[in-house]
């Protein structure tokens, strides 16, 4: 391995002054999961990593703000959401998706930063945060700018951020009234990385969807929101017969990719069914409210 600097700062300031905006070697790292990785495959040869695990408490906090918005520290782990009481109890979908990905050791030190930042199309929480309308707070040398969850991704591995832009925060909107799902639809354990991810946001009127946000992941090269089966949604009752014709027109017009977890037409297969199975288990979640699971 070639030999490389560790540092450790201990503000936001100092981390973003030890980026370099014209060098892809230089790296930040939160729970360093993905970087790990990366580098034991040599396709990562940093000549600095900047670790952002000794940076302040607060970077790392679970909070609710005056909007009633969750506002999630760019540094917290996936397990401290996993466990938060607050997003037990106001975004049941996020702790049910979060006890879906990996594994405890691998969720104790991932931080949702990193996870964001990553951009493996394959990744959980992006459709599910783009189903919600989070959006990342980005964090540069010059300020901080706002990014939808859904706009950060553009292509594999590639987001919108600058190299010394850092993720500070992540915004959750309040679910008022809203209900969500995500199907996470594995070839093997149910923790593995997904064959296609799907995540759907809906608001009813009695049994009439009046809007709906629907989100794939893990089939094309980045999150993608699938608008005609929106379209479909709004205004329609969840009744079997159209949820299937939504499901067969969802696949159209996507550049729908093969992978070692299922062939393109396999993917288009389990859309068509998956669409209807997670508008009804949105549905059904609206019924349950709060994720009271013990485990
Ligand atoms: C065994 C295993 C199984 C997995 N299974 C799944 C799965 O089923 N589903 C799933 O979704 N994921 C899965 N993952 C991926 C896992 O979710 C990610 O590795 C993890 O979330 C990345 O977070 P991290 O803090 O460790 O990132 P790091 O490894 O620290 O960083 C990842 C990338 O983000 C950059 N970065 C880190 N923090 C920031 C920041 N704050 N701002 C800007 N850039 C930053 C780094 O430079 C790097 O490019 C799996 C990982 C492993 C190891």
């Amino acid at each position: 391995m070639i030999p490389f600097e560790y540092l450790t700062p201990h503000t936001l300031d100092e981390a973003i002054s030890l980026l370099d905006p014209e060098d892809p070697d230089i790296r930040p790292v939160g729970g360093g999961t993905a970087v790990m990785l990366m580098m034991k495959a040599g396709v990562l040869r940093p000549t600095r990593l900047v670790s952002l695990r000794r940076l302040e408490g607060r970077h790392g906090q679970i909070q609710i703000d005056q909007k009633g918005a969750l506002r999630i520290g760019g540094m917290a782990t996936l397990a401290s959401l996993e466990n938060s009481p607050l997003v037990r109890t106001g975004w049941p979908v996020l702790a049910r998706t979060f006890r879906s990905l990996s594994n405890q050791r691998v969720r104790n030190v991932a931080t949702i930063g990193g996870n964001l930042a990553h951009a493996d199309p394959h990744m959980d929480m992006p459709p599910v945060l783009s189903a919600l309308g989070a959006t990342v707070i980005a964090t540069g040398p010059s300020g901080s700018r706002e990014i939808a969850v859904e706009d950060l991704c553009v292509g594999y591995y590639e987001t919108v951020l600058e190299r010394n832009e850092l993720i500070s925060e992540v915004v959750v909107p309040a679910m008022d009234g809203a209900c969500a799902a995500y199907s996470k639809v594995t070839t093997r354990a149910a923790h593995d990385w997904p064959a296609l991810g799907l995540a759907v946001s809906l608001r009813l009127e009695g049994q009439v969807i009046q809007e709906a946000s629907v989100v794939l992941g893990a089939a094309t090269d980045r999150p993608t929101r699938l608008a005609k089966a929106e379209a479909m949604l709004r205004g329609a009752a969840a009744e079997a017969g159209h949820l299937k014709q939504v499901g067969m027109a969802a696949t159209d017009a996507l550049d729908i990719v093969s992978d070692q977890h299922g062939s393109a037409g396999y993917k288009k297969h389990l859309l068509s069914i998956y669409l209807g199975r997670t508008v009804n288990a949105a549905i059904n979640t609206s019924n349950k409210g709060a994720d009271h699971d013990a485990h």
